[in-house]
């Protein structure tokens, strides 16, 4: 879809897959300032991998700790994991809003039963593209 509105050259591939190429100052083509920080601008449109970053959600425990990324969901066995590279990542015991408002949100979208984020993003609305 976004090589379909934006051409090719906003894709780049290697041995894993296809990503979005990064600008030459480093950032992704779509991440734009706003106000006093950043902001994504494709929002709705933007790759399943980002809708659902920082976070990992498998089927199986690829990256181990079993017990602690199980989360069942519905009928589903997830198990979740976070990407330690993300800055914004805070450890400890989930808030309320994340089990009840967010997770639930990051696995409707995995699932394909949701599109549209909410409570999974920032509230921030650039103007999109
Ligand atoms: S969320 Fe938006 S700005 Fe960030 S990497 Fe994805 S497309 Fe780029």
């Amino acid at each position: 879809m976004l090589v379909k509105a934006y051409g090719y050259g906003i894709v780049e591939q290697n041995i894993s897959g296809f990503y979005l190429r990064k600008t030459v100052d480093d950032h992704c083509p779509f991440l734009s300032k706003y106000l006093q920080g950043w902001a994504c601008r494709l929002q709705r449109t933007k790759p399943l991998a980002c809708k659902l970053w920082p976070f990992r959600i498998r089927g199986d425990p690829r990256f181990g700790r079993e017990d602690e990324a199980y989360y069942k969901y519905g009928k589903h066995d997830f198990y979740v994991y976070a990407y330690p590279q993300c800055p914004g990542i805070v450890l400890g015991k989930p808030s309320t809003l994340f089990s009840q408002k967010v997770l639930p949100e990051f696995l409707n979208i995995r699932l394909g039963f949701q599109n549209k984020q909410i409570h999974s993003t920032s509230k921030l609305r650039p103007t999109p593209y």
